[in-house]
């Protein structure tokens, strides 16, 4: 039994191919460069990669030659080993509060919620077309990166907008990496043996956010209408005064475009720094550089803002959680974050922070008020597996 997960972008598609019981990717790989002059594919199958360069001209081209990888390379998709496809969905509005079997009316929902995520909701929709036309036979599941958040209580979700305005253009909270935070909390409570916690997780990759989760339900989140608000992120400022973009627009005279670039790309670290990934700002700060050495601090301010504030919302913290690319493998930041939560009664256990590994696992030390974890995110297991709550 195995489900396709599938990631489809403006550009590329990623896929793989998981054991939705054991959790192992039994194939995975990528198309880049969709409707450019060079395109590039790349299948893994146990210890075959298999790669292609070529023109791919749009994503049906693209998932079809994936199928004949998968046929080529192995494994078969077409011997009826394959229970769904599951597809990530960034934007689900307020219509999905959970994952959705893909009829006509659930795509024409998805294509309808377009002018709130414009970059990605077109592109899953591209994926989900051909992927359905491509597999007939089998059940397609959208799973949305917002649906965990639909839990939001209307004080965390509601901004302070114009209450028309807000509600003409559905202008509220929805967050994202919501299937990360569902996953992570959710192992959370199974590592602790409680289900009635209080937790913060910290998903820390290229784009970061926070939540804040009681039992299973989320209560608060740091991205907002879209990814750009909350956390310093590799190219993204996180918050930052709105009204930036009234001076940068009419003092600099800088368009809508410009800005949205501006915020987007060539904020965060990399504006801060000049290198988005956080290993690369690390190799500058050992090397003296002030703007890197001030960058770190600046994202450990913010972490630490939304942590006291998530604390003090919910009433009380038992566990905070890092994860994803940074907060997986980053001990020197965990660390840095921790150190300013002395406060709090955080203590770290240097040694187990130290430890690189694949596990969940706790990194406080016994007289910690707050238990610290770290908890690998894995998006495409939590794909496949609520796709097949549905199957
Ligand atoms: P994405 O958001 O693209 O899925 P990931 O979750 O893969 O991102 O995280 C990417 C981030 O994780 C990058 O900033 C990268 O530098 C950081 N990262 C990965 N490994 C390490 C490491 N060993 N130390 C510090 N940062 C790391």
């Amino acid at each position: 039994m195995s489900v396709l997960v599938i990631n489809s972008g403006s550009s590329s598609i990623k896929y793989q191919l998981v054991n939705p019981d054991s959790g192992a990717a039994i194939a995975s790989g990528l198309v880049e460069r969709i409707g450019e002059e060079t395109g590039h594919i790349e299948h893994n199958y146990g210890d075959v990669t298999r790669e292609i360069d070529a023109p791919v001209p749009d994503h049906a081209i693209g998932l079809e030659k994936v199928l004949e990888l998968f046929s080529e390379v192995g494994p078969s998709l077409t011997d009826g080993s394959i229970s769904a496809v599951g597809h990530r969905v960034v934007q689900g509005g307020k219509y999905f509060s959970g994952p959705a079997l893909i009829t006509d009316e659930v795509q024409s929902l998805i294509e309808e919620l377009c002018p709130l995520a414009p970059l990605h909701n077109p592109a899953h929709l591209k994926g989900i077309k051909v992927a359905r036309r491509l597999l007939p036979g089998v059940a397609h599941v959208a799973v949305f990166d917002t649906a965990f958040f639909q839990s939001l209580p209307d004080e965390a979700a509601t901004y302070a907008l114009n209450r028309e305005v807000a509600e003409k253009y559905q202008v509220r909270r929805y967050g994202a990496h919501g299937t990360s935070h569902q996953y992570v909390s959710g192992k959370v409570s199974e590592y602790v043996g409680r289900t009635d916690l209080k937790q913060i997780v910290l998903h820390l990759g290229n784009g970061a956010s926070a939540s804040a989760v009681i039992g299973r339900k989320a209560v608060e989140t740091s991205m907002g209408l879209t990814p750009l608000e909350g956390l310093v992120m590799g190219g993204r400022t996180g918050d930052i005064d709105p009204a930036v973009i009234f001076h940068l627009a009419r003092v600099g005279g800088m368009s809508i475009d410009e800005l949205d670039n501006l915020f987007n790309r060539h904020s965060g670290l990399k504006g801060l720094t000049g290198e988005n990934d956080m290993r690369a700002v690390w190799k500058l700060a050992d090397e003296g550089d002030a703007n890197a050495l001030e960058a770190l601090d600046v994202y450990a301010h913010r972490l630490v803002k939304y942590i006291g504030a998530y604390t003090a919302t919910m009433g009380g913290l038992d566990a905070l959680t890092f994860t994803a690319g940074a907060g997986e493998n980053d001990s020197r930041l965990r660390a840095k974050v921790c150190e300013r939560l002395t406060a709090f009664g955080v203590r770290l256990d240097e040694e187990a922070n130290a430890i690189r590994s694949k596990e969940p696992r706790v990194i406080s030390a016994p007289s910690s008020s707050v238990t610290v974890l770290v908890v690998p995110t894995n998006e495409e297991l939590a794909i496949a597996r609520q796709a097949m709550s549905l199957v």
